[in-house]
């Protein structure tokens, strides 16, 4: 099977620092992928080279076979959707705005958003449970209200591939479940492509197919949740002690502090 985006080889330095090097990675169809690692390990980077957002200082990184080089920006966005970190809105759009924002991709040169591109726009905000939200102006909403316009804003754009930067951050408990399950359920019935970094082992582990572990720049891990989530690894990467054990309602491995 062709890998939807693959990277090979890929380094990348800011300047004079290096922050990724030998970086090998095939993101399959369908699949969810989690990015984990310990802060500057180089996962946002690593996702911005995914999504065209950084061009690498060494290596390829191709969609379908295709170098992201050779693809015009509203050529990659109409594949390839990023939901980043931070995103701030310095005019006061309403939910829907902000949403439609994610059909410019699709638009002729010049053209304004049509009923189509509306629906598509509400459609977005359905599936994320945000409908309601439509009008509210995208600064007034709460972190996780904002982060179900964003990803709708993404899903507007109709990509085949969504990368997000830590979705859940700065949710709470609740949130941050509704966000991975919206996730998954995108996935299983889209045939959705994700690549996602969180900070969150435990629900990486429980919500993706397979688990990248970064430290200082390199791949020190890559497979499946159980085989990734170990007290031996994390102990070596995060330099912290954990007790590693099994989810006894999902299978799925479960960290501890010790
Ligand atoms: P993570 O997302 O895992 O916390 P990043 O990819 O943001 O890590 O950063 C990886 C490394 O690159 C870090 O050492 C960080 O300080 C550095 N870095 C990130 N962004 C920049 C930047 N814009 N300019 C210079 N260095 C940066
Ligand atoms: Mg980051």
């Amino acid at each position: 099977m062709e890998p939807v985006l693959s990277l090979q080889n890929i380094g990348f330095c800011y300047g004079q620092q290096r922050a990724l090097a030998g970086i090998d990675l095939r993101l399959m169809d369908g699949e969810i992928l989690g990015i984990i690692g310990p802060n500057g390990s180089g996962k946002s980077t690593l996702l911005n080279l995914m999504g065209g957002l950084l061009t690498p200082t060494d290596g390829t990184v191709s969609l379908r076979g295709r170098p992201l080089s050779e693809l015009s920006r509203p050529e990659l966005a109409r594949d390839v959707a990023m939901v980043a970190q931070e995103n701030y809105f310095r005019f006061a759009f309403t939910a829907l705005e902000v949403v439609l924002m994610g059909r410019y991709p699709r638009l002729k040169r010049l053209q304004f958003e049509g009923r189509k591109d509306i629906d598509a726009a509400m459609h977005a905000l359905d599936v994320t449970q945000a409908a309601d939200l439509a009008d509210r102006p995208i600064h007034e909403l709460s972190g996780g209200e904002r982060q179900r316009v964003l990803i709708a804003r993404a899903l507007a754009q109709e990509p085949r591939v969504m990368l997000l930067d830590e979705p859940t951050s700065f949710l709470d408990l609740k949130f941050k479940r509704e966000i991975f399950r919206l996730i998954a359920a995108l996935s299983r019935d889209t045939g959705l492509t994700v690549a996602l970094v969180s900070h969150d082992i435990d629900l990486a582990a429980m919500y993706c197919s397979r688990l990248v572990m970064l430290k200082q720049g390199a791949v020190y891990t890559t497979g499946l949740p159980g085989d990734v989530v170990t007290a031996e690894h994390i102990g070596a990467v995060y330099e912290c002690p954990v007790l590693v054990d099994t989810n006894p309602a999902t299978g799925r491995p479960r960290t501890s502090l010790v």
